[in-house]
């Protein structure tokens, strides 16, 4: 039907959620690596379940040889149409089941008991659950999950030599002629001109954004606010950027953070809960500071008005809301309770493209960098929602960004060339006093979602609790495309 056009618009309108990048270890797994050099002795498949930061360091002492490579990459190539195109006729099953339970309804509609009414209205209810997990899974998730594998795959083959030409680059001291090499200069090297122009186009937004409904509220902490304003500003003034910015922490589940022109930084309390550490933080910040420094929203609406933004950002909410695009909405709702921002965000607007990208994530680094920041955190982050949380496999930004090998080589490479400095920070003390600020916050929030009535919350009363599709985050891909399809038993209406 409209999927094609609806995923379509999705790519288009997905927000830069997490525009980041990969990578895992910290400083002192990093080191307890070089001191115990990699063994082969596992298969290829087992490598292909370690973080990006760890595979950096090992790679190079794999020895799969090219007919190993070969044969894995398209063995899981072949894997991934099989569980895509199991999910895919799942979900049209479930089709089939939704117009048949209807076609009764319908057909018994004068004649059934209050109570027969309900079990099918509990059955259609829970068909359309599964309808949307299976095509979400099938266009959404199960794709990005290979797509993670396929990107460790390429690193395990490829890194090695990248590695040496890396390395070489840095010998020969070539690595300062890279685009933006000058990192000395920042702050007075001309990323983009004119920033400043870009403030009323922000200003707009914030309070299109209002008007719209779509701006969560404000986190009312002001312990909060004023720790994540202040890691915010400390990654500014180590930036290109040369125009005020304004930090906002959005009551929201969402993990996502979002530059609009003109220095609206936004952050959600999900980016908060979800990261680990300030290094990590600061990572993401120093991302969505590189948009607006380097005015990548202003690139690409040069033709849009934020009036006409707005208009496509209603119709593709209105679109997800419903259930379209492939009932991520439903998947949205069901799995996290929430439709989420990034769904219905504007790309252009946040400046989002495969080029701008690998920019942002090049001068994030750097800026984090100067900051004074392990640069290498904003990776770790990226790959602990690829790889563990799970989050981010069930939406689609990830196709509108460059490959995940690519933006993980790019960003290791430009933290070689930075080079380490005597103390990087990761962790910091105000760190874990936000934490601990955000703690109670949280379980009041969650307590308060739950009982607040939302379109969100299934129509029908007294359903068996639904069958569901687990996919937990951090669970391999393959458990999933081996369970068992989940049938919804016909329900006896109760007395
Ligand atoms: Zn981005």
């Amino acid at each position: 039907m409209h999927a094609g056009l609806a995923r379509r618009a999705i790519v288009i309108f997905l927000v830069e959620l997490l525009a980041f990048l990969p990578m895992e270890g910290t400083a002192s797994a990093r080191q307890e690596q070089s001191a115990a050099p990699a063994r082969q002795d596992q298969p290829l498949a087992t490598y292909l379940r370690k973080p990006y930061m760890e595979l950096f360091q090992i790679s190079p002492e794999l020895r799969f040889s090219t007919g190993q490579l070969d044969s894995e990459r398209k063995s899981l190539g072949e894997a991934k149409d099989r569980c895509a195109k199991r999910f895919k006729d799942q979900s049209k099953q479930y089709e089939k089941q939704l117009e048949a339970a209807r076609e009764e309804l319908k057909k018994k509609s004068s004649t059934i008991t209050p109570e027969e009414r309900n079990a099918i209205h509990c059955r259609i209810q829970n068909l359309d659950l599964l309808q949307s997990e299976s095509a979400v899974l099938s266009q959404h998730a199960i794709p990005t999950a290979y797509a993670n594998l396929q990107a460790k795959l390429d690193l395990i083959q490829k890194w090695p030599a990248v590695y040496r030409e890396t390395e070489s680059e840095i010998a020969s001291g070539a690595y300062h002629q890279r685009r933006w090499g000058d990192v000395q200069d920042i702050g007075f090297r001309q990323i983009a001109s004119d920033q400043q122009d870009d403030i009323k186009t922000g200003q707009r937004a914030v309070e299109e954004m209002k008007r719209a409904g779509l701006l969560p509220p404000e986190l009312k902490n002001e312990a909060i606010q004023e720790y994540v304003n202040s890691v915010a500003q400390r990654v500014a003034k180590n930036s290109d950027l040369k125009i005020p910015l304004h930090v906002t922490v959005l009551q929201s589940r969402e993990i996502n953070a979002f530059a609009l022109p003109g220095g609206y930084l936004f952050v959600e309390r999900g980016l908060l809960e979800a990261a680990d550490n300030e290094s990590e933080l600061a990572g993401v910040i120093a991302h969505e500071i590189a948009h607006d420094a380097a005015r990548h929203g202003h690139k690409l609406m040069k033709r849009a008005t934020i009036a006409s933004i707005f208009f496509q950002a209603a119709q593709i909410a209105a679109i997800v809301l419903t259930g379209g695009v492939a009932g991520i909405g439903t998947y949205y709702a069901l799995q996290y309770g929430f439709y989420g921002l990034g769904l219905v965000l504007n790309l252009k607007l946040l400046g989002v493209s495969r080029d701008y990208e690998l920019e942002a994530d090049r001068l994030g680094a750097q800026y984090a960098w100067k900051a004074g920041y392990d640069p290498a955190g904003f990776v770790r982050f990226f790959d602990k929602m690829a790889t563990v949380k799970g989050y981010i496999n069930g939406v689609s930004w990830f196709r509108t960004h460059p490959p995940f090998y690519q933006r993980m080589v790019d960003a290791q490479r430009e933290i070689l060339f930075l080079g380490e400095k005597p103390s990087m920070v990761v962790q910091t003390a105000a760190f874990e006093r936000m934490k601990q600020e955000l703690q109670p916050i949280v379980t009041k929030a969650e307590q308060e979602e739950k009982e607040k009535p939302s379109l969100l919350i299934p129509r029908a009363e007294g359903c068996e609790p639904p069958q569901k599709i687990e996919y937990k985050p951090g669970q391999p891909i393959e458990d999933l495309c081996g369970a068992p399809m989940r049938q919804v038993p016909e329900q006896k209406p109760k007395n």
